[in-house]
């Protein structure tokens, strides 16, 4: 039989019998946290490290390592597993990226390495990639092996870093290794950002953020955790660094403003997740509505069904061809058995003490909006009642507008930090920004990437300026 071809971006997920059977398991938080993508073993790794072309070389990179944005030499870390250089592989992995065991966990591969290898052309199953980069870290970190570089000799200069996301701890690894004395500033206890309090448990409980973060610490990176960066603070800051990076993410979830949210049984998909990351399991009984379809609403929606939700339902207001969600997300939480509610728009949610309805409108597509995309415009008469007892808002974060605003010369573009692409660089001269505060919200390999870009900006600035204030 003939493979399907494959269109890169619309690539729609295998069927995988075992998905549903893992996301049903009568056990929520076995089925809340049996991995997706789960470690391979040695055999498994060195057979597929041998199915790899190892294609490219200095002049004409692999199109695997095109795709990354954070630039992981692919066809070296897995030529180097292939003749069991495990822990050489993992050094490869994290020169170009300190969060390459969290990456090869959270990544959407299928949209970037993966995605982009050549044996997609001859319709066989692409490289598992990611599996095979967390092979090599494990391997790497289960030896005790954080492969540290050595620390460089202090160059005299300061950098504060507020937000210890993945944006904050690259460009801090960078800046440490540049020879810049660095401190990271985070309002959590623990460093990762949403990696840490965001990302389903199935792709990511916490392991490997502590070895990846132990590896700036041995940098001699000074952690100030538990500590929010406010206007007093800030300015201090100001007076005595030489730079500040802006890593500072999103704020809290956007809300519908439905009538009726303050009913029990209503959530926002951040603290939901979060409590479910802590294994507080939120108490969703049988039937639950999901508010959005961006990743972050399959993400719920499949928390949902892992916690023993019977039926699921992600109401959209646009349709399934609009939806912001990655097509291999949708198409895994279909085979999971999230149902999807097309052109459908809560309006009222209803209830005595718990919601036991949500009130809905049925949607038609009008002319494009700013976004590009058809806008949502209501059919008359069109009012429902979708039975529900439980509804997760899924609709995107806000920008952490307060907080900007303060800083004088940030500019901003609905709320989001305007700066320079190729340094990060902002409108005021001492601040630099990198990751979802600049781009509202995309992936943990994105922002590592633009940690990268905005470190090199600051050394940039820094060593034109030449020395210390
Ligand atoms: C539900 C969800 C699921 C996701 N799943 C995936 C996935 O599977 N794969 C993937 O690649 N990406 C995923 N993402 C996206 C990914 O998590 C983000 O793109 C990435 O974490 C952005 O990194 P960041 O460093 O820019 O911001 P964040 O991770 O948000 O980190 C910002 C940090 O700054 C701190 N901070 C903010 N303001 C202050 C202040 N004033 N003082 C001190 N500290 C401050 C915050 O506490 C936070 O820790 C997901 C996102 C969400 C919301």
């Amino acid at each position: 039989m003939q493979a399907e071809p494959v269109t890169r971006g619309l690539r729609k997920a295998a069927p995988r019998p075992d998905l549903f059977e893992v996301a049903h398991l009568s056990d929520p938080w076995e089925a809340l946290t049996a991995e997706l993508k789960p470690p391979m073993s040695h055999q498994d790794a060195f057979l597929e490290a041998y199915r790899c072309l190892l294609c490219g070389g200095p002049l004409t990179p692999a199109p695997c390592m095109l795709a990354c944005p954070a630039k992981v030499d692919v066809p070296s870390f897995i030529g180097a597993i292939s003749v069991g250089e495990a822990v050489e592989a993992a050094e490869i992995i994290l020169d170009a990226n300190p969060l390459g065991g969290t990456c090869a966990r959270v990544c959407p591969t299928e949209e970037l390495c993966e995605g982009a290898c050549v044996l997609h052309s001859t319709h066989q199953r692409p490289i598992d990639i990611g599996r095979l980069q967390r092979y090599a870290i494990d391997q790497a970190f289960r030896d005790g092996n954080l492969l540290v570089p050595e620390r460089p000799q202090h160059n005299g200069m300061r950098v504060a870093v507020i937000g210890a996301g993945p944006a904050g701890l690259t460009g801090a690894f960078e800046l440490a290794k540049y020879g810049y004395k660095v401190t990271i500033f985070d309002s959590r206890a623990g460093t990762g950002g949403l990696v840490r309090a965001a990302i389903a448990p199935y792709r990511q409980l916490t392991e490997p953020l502590d070895q990846e973060t132990a590896r700036l610490w041995e940098l001699g990176i000074e952690f100030r955790l538990g500590t929010t960066v406010d206007s007093s603070l800030r300015e201090e800051l100001e007076s005595s660094y030489d730079s500040i990076l802006l890593a500072i993410g999103m704020g809290e979830d956007a809300a519908t403003g439905c009538e009726g949210n303050d009913l029990k049984g209503i959530f926002s998909s951040l603290p939901f997740i979060e409590k479910i990351k802590l294994a507080y399991l939120p108490d969703v009984k049988n039937k639950v509505a999901v508010i959005g379809a961006g990743n972050t609403a399959m993400d719920v929606a499949r928390e949902a069904i892992r916690l023993g939700a019977a039926e699921v339902t992600v109401l959209y207001r646009r349709s399934e061809k609009e939806m912001p969600a990655f097509p291999v997300e949708f198409d895994e939480a279909v085979q999971e058995g999230v149902r999807f509610a097309w052109l459908t728009s809560p309006v009222r949610y209803e209830g005595n003490g718990r919601v036991n309805a949500v009130r809905c409108l049925k949607m038609k597509l009008g002319d494009q909006d700013s976004s590009g995309r058809r806008k949502p415009v209501p059919v008359d008469g069109s009012e429902f009642l979708l039975e529900v007892d439980t509804v997760i808002e899924a609709i995107g974060q806000l920008p952490r507008k307060d907080f900007l605003f303060a800083i004088p010369g940030i500019e901003l573009n609905s709320g989001l930090i305007r700066a320079a692409s190729e340094t990060g660089a902002t409108g005021n001269p001492l601040y630099f920004a990198a990751g979802d505060a600049l781009n509202g919200g995309a992936t943990v390999v994105e922002a590592v990437r633009m940690g990268k870009v905005a470190a090199a900006g600051i050394d940039a600035k820094l060593s034109e300026r030449g020395g210390a204030k």
